[in-house]
């Protein structure tokens, strides 16, 4: 198997059929998961069987080979990334890359082990870090999440400040749950120094909810915050679905990912690596190219032949739509799987 580094890629940058730049890579290291939220996975979920799972090596050679294309940007996630065994060995070795192709490397983290890792992540190169929360309220957190603990969260928001870490906070929208706390959300996290983005739930795979009634279109979130406060749009684009505004009142800074009231795919920047290795185009699509093979029987120059192909897969967007009772775009995979 031929894994010389000074042969990855031929330098081609990563463009897909449609014209869009693929930089950004976001990776699921496990799919597993110490939470269960009620949106994102069932009570009880079958995950992958671990002798599938990529080891270290495997994912920092095709980190590498997407670095060596172009892709500037790598963002860690799952399933939780900070519960899988040893993960600070993949940070550090992937930190290595910063400077030299790599501008950020990044993690999706619903925090409850952000006290532990906090100060290895920021010696690793780390300087934000998302961190998922969808109430301030510890039973209501308990029950979305069915087994978190928010004092835990909180605890590692802490030592990821202390650790001087950028905090952005992930909240997923939705109706009759949470949508009274977005407001105070909002002032809470802002009021800390923290960015907040606000997220419409999508249909991926079965978790026992009812996603019609959970839907909370963000239109009516956005009205609603502007009786509020003033929104002002900030012209930022990361290539990915949110979009910015900045908030008169607390100075923080506010994100809308809508892909169900608006899809943004047409400037869409991203792949995703599920933990065993295959390279899905598109988070509500079946499209895909298998990493893991390609790199098991052919190498660097194997995994460059799948990226040339799945360039050519990459789909013009996804087919999400949630109605009053209807739901449809549910590729049946969950978020976990693919990488959120
Ligand atoms: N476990 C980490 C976390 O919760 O931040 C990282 C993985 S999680 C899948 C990444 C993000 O996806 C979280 O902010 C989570 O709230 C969001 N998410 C999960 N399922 C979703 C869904 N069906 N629709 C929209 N967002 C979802
Ligand atoms: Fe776990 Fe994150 Fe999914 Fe919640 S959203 S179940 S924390 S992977």
């Amino acid at each position: 198997m031929n894994t010389d580094r000074s042969n990855a890629g031929s330098a081609t940058p990563l463009i897909d059929s449609y014209g869009r730049h693929v930089t950004y890579l976001r990776v699921s290291v496990t799919d597993r998961c110490d939470f269960r939220c009620t949106y994102c996975m069932a009570e009880h979920m079958q995950f992958l069987p671990k002798r599938e799972v990529l080891s270290f090596e495997e994912l920092e050679t095709i980190v590498g080979a997407f670095v060596a294309r172009g892709v500037r940007k790598v963002r860690l996630t799952g399933g939780e990334p900070l519960v899988r065994r040893d993960v600070m060995t993949l940070f550090r070795s992937l930190g290595h890359r910063l400077g030299h192709g790599l501008d950020e490397l990044t993690l999706t983290t619903n925090g409850s082990q952000l006290s532990r890792h906090a100060e290895a992540l920021a010696a690793s190169g780390v300087r934000r870090v998302n961190v998922s929360i969808d109430s301030l309220d510890a039973e209501r957190f308990a029950a979305i999440t069915r087994r978190g603990r928010l004092v835990e969260v909180l605890d590692g928001l802490a030592a990821a400040e202390a650790a001087g870490l950028a905090i952005k906070i992930n909240m997923v929208a939705l109706a009759g749950i949470n949508e009274n706390e977005i407001a105070g959300m909002l002032e809470w996290a802002h009021g800390r120094g923290y960015d907040l983005t606000l997220i419409e739930a999508m249909p991926l795979g079965e978790t026992g909810m009812d996603r019609s009634a959970a839907h909370l279109p963000l239109t009516v979130v956005r009205d609603r915050l502007q009786e509020r406060f003033t929104l002002n749009r900030l012209a930022e684009r990361t290539g990915g679905p949110a979009r910015y505004f900045q908030v008169a009142e607390t100075g923080g800074r506010l994100g809308f990912i809508t892909p169900l009231t608006h899809n943004f795919c047409e400037g869409c920047n991203r792949v995703r690596l599920t933990t065993t290795g295959r390279l899905y185009l598109c988070l509500g699509q079946e499209d895909h190219v298998d990493l893991r093979r390609a790199l098991r029987e052919d190498g660097l120059p194997g995994i460059d032949a799948a990226l040339d192909r799945a360039m050519i897969l990459k789909p013009k967007g996804h087919d999400f739509r949630i109605g009053r009772n209807s739901v449809a775009g549910d590729p049946g995979r969950h978020m976990s799987v693919t990488g959120g």
